[in-house]
């Protein structure tokens, strides 16, 4: 080893659903949206520097605990269907290529999702980290970040010295995260030897009922801090249910000192797994139940929707129309809507101009069952030009890249729906989206956004209530529709109960 370790950073992120309807190419992984466009060589450092991101984490620690870092690339792209075979292929060379012309190393960081699947690999992680360790030798530690949502191989654990995992939903700790690979890279790199254990559950976690706030997510995470005090380094990955091959499903991993502390510490979160299935699931409103919650006399804070299957963060389309042919429908007044992805929307409000009134069949374009566009006048209330300073805790201090944006007021109807349409996909998490337009969103009686828990860290303290709604979508929250054909045939996509 180097008098300073020095330690290649890297980070590859997709989470892949795959029914999706577009998939993720390189362009995909090139341009900016929730996160920032592709990074490389000292960008990497200097573009993430204090955003909630593992590499932005681990390379502050890591610098901090006196390490040298060789930043090579990073880049994310929105959820989506499957990544692209040419995007794979070539996002995995110029890492390679970057290792190779890095000179000397003590080791690797990877800032990784956990649930991408390609063209080619199901495993896509599992196929990342083949390559890299087939480049970098059996002694080269390689620690890994991973997302909450990762489906995780047996062949990741085995191929990875060290992997940590979120352990928020919402996401509030991914730069912690991707710190707490620094110590554990120390000792390795001083000749300490950690032992591993890996457990997969039989049964999955709808999306919307992972959000750490509640039962099963809380307990499954209270039991790590015990078990760290005991010494033993776990993590739990709750599965990402749309990502379609025998690895999707919650996991647990454990590393310890002893092979058999490693083991215990598994088991023992396996069996809280067990004792948890029976409350694993929670009750979504229907679209018509949503719209009679929004026609009730106004409460002191916005009553938050949440249109958890056409979340974008999951692979939705962000464009469905379930929920606000219902709200509409109603005649439910004050309500505010985002984020729509409809390019054309947002082109026509643009070419429109402020104050007009134009007519157009809003979004619809998902292709799932039950879902059509929303033929409506709408009144242009605001302009945006394209991108918005993140506020919320979960990402603040970023930048959400949001294309041309509008807000519309749906027009010649008994209803007041405001909503805001943007040309590239974000999902609806922070208030930023709203307010950076001059909307308000604690001023409305109901407030619906596209996503499934992220946004709960920035509206939950301005709502009164929060009700996950079942519009369609296509990332369906009800296991039991998911048309599975690579599932391991063990896990249960139905909870037994109890
Ligand atoms: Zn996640």
């Amino acid at each position: 080893m180097q008098a300073k370790p020095r330690i290649a950073i890297a980070g590859f992120q997709h989470e892949t659903n795959c029914f999706g309807t577009t998939k993720a190419g390189l362009a995909e992984f090139e341009m900016a949206d929730s996160w920032p466009a592709m990074l490389d060589g000292d960008t990497v450092i200097r573009e993430t520097r204090g955003m909630n991101l593992p590499i932005a984490g681990f390379a502050k620690a890591a610098e901090e605990a006196g390490m040298e870092l060789a930043p090579i690339l990073w880049c994310a792209a929105e959820p989506s269907a499957h990544v692209t075979d040419h995007a794979f292929d070539t996002i995995c060379a110029k890492i390679l290529d970057g290792l190779h012309a890095a000179g000397p190393l003590d080791g690797i960081f990877l800032d990784l999702h956990g649930a991408m699947v390609t063209e080619s690999h199901p495993d896509g992680e599992g196929e990342i980290l083949r390559r890299l360790r087939a480049w970098a030798g059996p002694g080269l530690p390689i620690a890994v970040s991973l997302d909450l949502h990762a489906n995780i191989s047996a062949a990741s654990v085995e191929l990875a010295d060290y992997i940590a995992i979120y352990r928020t939903y919402p996401h509030l700790d991914m730069a912690e995260t991707g710190a707490r690979c620094v110590p554990v890279l120390r000792h390795l790199l001083a000749g300490g030897t950690l032992h591993k254990a890996f457990r997969q559950m039989d049964y999955l976690i709808p999306l919307h009922a992972q959000f750490t706030g509640a039962t099963p997510g809380r307990e499954l995470y209270d039991a790590l801090p015990p078990l760290e005090q005991a010494g033993v380094l776990a993590d739990i990955a709750l599965g990402f249910t749309a990502a379609d091959f025998p690895d999707t499903r919650p996991s647990c991993v454990a590393y310890a000192r002893t092979a058999a502390a490693a083991a215990r510490a598994a088991d023992h979160i396996a069996g809280l797994f067990d004792r948890l299935e029976a409350h694993s699931d929670h009750p979504m409103l229907t679209p018509g139940q949503a719209a009679e919650t929004a026609c009730q006399p106004r409460t002191r804070k916005p009553v938050v929707l949440a249109d958890v299957q056409d979340n974008p963060g999951a692979g939705g389309t962000s464009d469905t129309t379930g929920l606000l042919a219902a709200l509409a429908n109603a005649g439910a007044q004050d309500v505010l809507m985002g984020l729509f992805h409809d390019p054309q929307a947002a082109a026509a409000a643009h070419e429109a101009g402020q104050g007009s009134v134009f007519r157009i069949a809003l979004g619809g374009r998902s292709g799932a069952a039950g879902d059509q566009p929303f033929d409506a006048e709408f009144q242009v209330v605001a302009l945006g030009g394209g991108s918005c300073r993140y506020t919320g805790e979960m990402y603040g201090g970023g930048t959400a890249t949001l294309g041309l944006t509008a807000v519309l007021k749906l027009h010649g109807t008994q209803a007041g729906i405001t909503l805001v349409v943007t040309s590239i996909r974000n999902q609806c998490l922070d208030l930023a989206h709203f307010t950076h337009i001059g909307l308000d969103p604690a001023a409305y009686r109901t407030v619906c956004v596209k996503s499934t828990a992220h946004f709960r860290a920035d509206f939950e303290p301005i709502a009164s209530a929060v009700y996950p709604v079942a519009a369609p979508g296509v990332f369906p929250c009800d296991l039991g529709t998911f048309p599975y054909e690579n599932l391991h045939p063990d896990v249960r996509t139905i909870p037994a109960k109890g």
